[in-house]
């Protein structure tokens, strides 16, 4: 059913918080929420529906994009990011919809085979340099703006801007990396009949990189990956009649919720600016989403008192954010990153919702095996949308 339908405007206020990569796996018989010291977020889970989310099916261990596009209601499988458009919002490139974003490769060539996928995995700062040499070269190629952006290393993006709009069938162009060593490079074929034009500038960009790198000892070449055009996705203001705005310090997520129509509010910094932040743009809008990034690195680090640190951290500001009296807080992740695995993993993601109309009284506190417990169950993260529109009476009822 599509929730649209039953949408009612009202003057509520929604803060929606992901504490990225929240979730964790025992070490010694805790994991990091049940080590954490956080009197506020237990408290609050007391009061709250609690459960757990599953981010995108059994067993399947998400990346943050689709981790996020779940619990904002997307199904992660049917809305599907193009490996290009994630490193294009990865680099903050704002994209729009006449564009062709590719993730990038300097490789080595030599003899005509690929000797190097990456290089020699040059310095940032030599990448810096060569796609500056690139940029100021390479200016347009068959009336496309060229675009492009270095990464890590051997990493860049390049965004092809044609003049109109682009579909994603426009953009089903294939890879130029042969995967392996010692082999040619592949040449951007077209998938179909419309995404030629794609293609051809793609070799026309490939040919115009390798003559101004052929003096280039490593970086002499560049292979292409990912071709993609942003995906249609219906707007929050469209699908939920949510005016929304973003604050996230990283640009992946801003990127992520930019492409949902949420307004990104500049901010740099760690939680203490954020909850600033928050404070200032709250009056403004219907639903806030606050992303804390932290918690996740930690995770991946396998640093599992880091992580510990940083969910104390965020504790000691809730209040704050509490006293802004919202109708409804959601506090859950995008997917859980136990310090044990180094890793994102599969596992249900802790979740917590407040508002006047739940039963609350069955949790006592926020963590994995507490939110088991709760009114909540077991859900998929694309339900927690719509509980979050019902306990906010912005759902009309279904039928007579
Ligand atoms: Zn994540």
């Amino acid at each position: 059913m599509d929730i649209s339908s039953l949408i009612q405007k009202n003057e509520t206020k929604i803060i929606f918080i992901i504490l990225d990569g929240v979730g964790g796996l025992p070490v010694n018989g805790k994991t990091e929420l049940e080590s954490a010291y956080k009197p506020n977020l237990d408290a609050l889970a007391k009061s709250s529906a609690c459960g757990l989310h599953i981010p995108v099916s059994y067993g399947i261990t998400p990346g943050s994009g689709p981790g996020h596009f779940g619990v904002f209601g997307y199904d992660p499988l049917k809305y599907e990011i193009g490996r290009g458009v994630l490193e294009a919002l990865g680099l903050d490139i704002e994209l729009k919809k006449t564009d062709v974003a590719l993730r990038c490769n300097y490789a080595t060539l030599k003899d005509g085979l690929i000797i190097d996928r990456r290089a020699g995995r040059i310095s940032t700062e030599k990448n810096i340099e060569l796609t500056k040499r690139l940029s100021d070269e390479i200016k347009e190629i068959d009336g496309t703006e060229i675009i492009l952006k270095s990464g890590k290393e051997h990493r860049f993006c390049l965004v092809i801007r044609f003049p109109e709009n682009i579909t994603e069938k426009e953009a089903m162009v294939t890879d130029t990396d042969p995967q392996k060593e010692g082999k040619p490079p592949l040449e951007p074929e077209p998938l179909n009949e419309e995404s030629r034009k794609v293609a051809e500038v793609a070799k026309k960009f490939i040919e115009r990189a390798k003559e101004i790198l052929k003096n280039e000892e490593k970086a002499n070449y560049v292979l292409l990956r990912g071709f993609s055009a942003l995906p249609p996705i219906p707007s929050f203001e469209e699908r939920y009649g949510l005016k929304a705005c973003s604050i996230a310090v990283y640009p992946m997520y801003r990127g992520i919720t930019r492409l949902l129509g949420m307004e990104n509010i500049p901010v740099e910094g760690d939680i203490k600016e954020e909850v600033e932040m928050v404070k200032k743009a709250y009056k403004d809008y219907d639903f806030v989403f606050l992303h804390i990034k932290k918690i996740d690195s930690f995770g991946e680090d396998g640093n599992f008192e880091g992580k510990v640190k940083k969910i104390e951290e965020f504790d000691r500001f809730l209040p704050e954010i509490l006293s802004l009296k919202p109708d409804t807080v959601v506090i859950t992740g995008d997917h859980s990153t136990p310090s044990l695995l180094k890793a994102h993993s599969w596992h249900p993601v802790p979740l917590l919702i407040n508002s006047p109309y739940v039963l609350g009284g069955l949790v006592n506190a926020f963590t994995e095996r507490e939110c088991f417990k709760g009114e909540l169950g077991v859900i998929p993260a694309t339900s927690i949308m719509p509980l979050v529109l019902a306990n906010t009476l912005r759902l009309k009822k279904f039928g007579a």
